[in-house]
């Protein structure tokens, strides 16, 4: 056993190193290559992709496997090894077991049929026209089905799907916490409504980018981004991506007149890339040196982002610096104006631009479309009409054209079914996550007003990154709160912080 152990990780070393090779050159094509050598730049990642699931795959990874012991029903294996090393069989085995079940046939055109569909997506999306889309969607989703079946799955075949980005989640599970969740939000989405609108006429102002990037690199390294582990570059989309244990890169856009998106990414990705920065010394190196699931990922890009970026006490250590270098801007505007604009709520069509409160909503959305029209409830055909009438149910509005409604995501496109919960089931668990630490820390407002964030770093080092993938996400979340995923943490925090902003308390 411990020989197979060995040459496991040796092969699965060569497959992390081909990992960020990979993302090496898929960062270049982002942030630094010129256009015209996108054509060879696509062969080459497309290469590197065939070399990596050959090695993935291979015969010798299944008989390592199996000499181990791993399967579905005990993919840890049966060796009597530490927990590191049981978590390393069981993610490699994960992996293994995904790759291989998948025919290549179906993987290519998997791989042929999102390229058709994002054109059409394109055009659709320019013209508003969900006609141009439908036809390759319906391709897409009845290769999911397929991908799904292939993979299998007990209940649904959403789970196989959704496994992919929140490991070991079902969508039984999702639905159980989305249910109650939906309710909730609606609701405290249509008291604010009833409220006075806050005032948010001084950040549409146009702000100077080269300035935007001084702030907003300042503001990430105070929180804990390592610069001599990692740099911030410009890019369409903004994303965080790991190239090695000591390069952990960002990216963000700047638009003159979005300041506040503009520093909200950086915070995010600067979120994203402080968990992987955090990885423990003894798993550095090998597949548990990552993010444990999107939804765990992304509750440390929110927590940054919103829980810290947008509460109060942040803006009362940064808004005198932010005020200094936008005086024209912020003229005579106060700390408590400035702290409301921040946070104002207002139901709109786009979900990246949606508030912290109405962003949940459309997320449950596009979940409980996706499972149906999995399942063959909904018809591709009826999906913009089914779209409008759920947007009205849960946010009180109906977008004017598709490309404001059901087209304005990239993900469907691409084939990424079973991706959108882990969007919110960050938020759910950053404020889970955030109770936790206020427990063991104290007033985590009090920590933030004293500038120095090293303590609530260091709480999510020593709770959550130091671990990467050892403990999958369930298990995660009850050894750091106690219990497992609730969604009642992050409704108490929005119905404190919202009520305070929009005086909802007494009514
Ligand atoms: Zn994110």
């Amino acid at each position: 056993m411990k020989e197979s152990l060995g040459n496991l990780k040796k092969a699965a070393r060569e497959l992390y190193l081909l990992e960020h090779t990979q993302a090496t050159v898929s960062w270049d094509q982002e942030t630094q290559m010129p256009d015209a050598a996108n054509e060879e730049r696509s062969d080459q990642l497309a290469l590197l992709e065939g070399i990596m699931h050959q090695k993935l795959t291979s015969p010798e990874i299944g008989r390592l496997l199996s000499a181990l012991g791993a399967d579905d029903e005990k993919p840890e294996g049966k060796g009597n090894f530490d927990i590191e090393d049981k978590a390393f069989v069981r993610e490699m085995y994960r992996s293994y077991s995904r790759a291989s079940r998948l025919p290549e046939k179906l993987v290519t055109e998997i791989a042929r049929q999102t390229g058709l569909a994002h054109s059409s997506w394109v055009e659709a999306r320019k013209n508003a026209d969900f006609s141009l889309f439908e036809e390759d969607l319906e391709k897409i989703i009845e290769l999911n089905r397929e991908k799904a079946g292939k993979i299998g799955y007990k209940d649904h075949p959403y789970d196989a799907l959704l496994d992919e980005y929140e490991p070991w989640m079902t969508a039984s599970k999702v639905e159980e916490v989305f249910g109650p969740l939906g309710k909730n939000l609606a609701d405290l989405t249509a008291r604010i409504a009833k409220k006075k609108q806050v005032e948010t006429s001084f950040v549409e102002k146009k702000y100077p980018v080269d300035k935007q990037n001084a702030f907003g690199t300042k503001v990430v390294e105070k929180l804990g981004y390592d610069f001599g582990r990692g740099r911030l570059d410009i890019s369409a989309h903004p994303f965080t991506t790991t190239l090695g244990t000591n390069d952990v890169r960002i990216t963000t856009r700047y638009d003159e007149s979005l300041v506040l998106s503009g520093l909200f990414s950086n915070i995010h990705e600067g979120g994203h890339a402080m968990y992987e920065m955090g990885v423990g010394e003894n798993i550095q190196g090998n597949i548990l040196a990552a993010g444990v699931s999107l939804g765990i990922h992304e509750s440390q890009s929110r927590f940054w982002e919103n829980m810290i970026g947008r509460s109060r006490a942040f803006w009362e250590i940064f808004y005198p610096d932010f005020q200094k270098t936008f005086s024209k801007q912020t003229e005579g505007v106060s700390l408590d104006d400035f702290y409301k604009a921040v946070n104002r709520v207002e139901p709109s069509f786009i979900r990246v631009e949606a508030d912290e409160v109405t962003y949940s909503l459309h997320v449950i959305l596009r979940f409980e479309i996706e499972k149906a029209m999995l399942s063959g409830d909904l018809k591709v055909s009826s999906l913009p009409d089914e779209w409008n009438r759920r947007m009205k149910s849960l946010l009180g509005i109906v977008p004017a054209d598709d490309s404001e409604g059901v087209l304005q995501d990239v993900h469907w496109s691409a084939g990424l079914i079973g991706y959108f919960p882990t969007y919110a089931l960050g938020n759910l668990y950053a404020a889970q996550f955030m109770n936790s630490m206020e427990n063991q820390l104290g007033d985590v407002g009090k920590i933030v007003r004293s500038g120095d964030f090293s303590s609530i770093l260091g709480w999510l080092r020593e709770n959550i990154h130091q671990y990467g993938r050892v403990y999958p996400a369930e298990k995660l979340c009850r050894r750091v709160t106690g219990e497992s995923l609730n969604p009642d943490y992050f409704m108490h925090y929005l119905e404190n912080k919202y009520g305070e902003v929009y005086g909802l308390r007494g009514n």
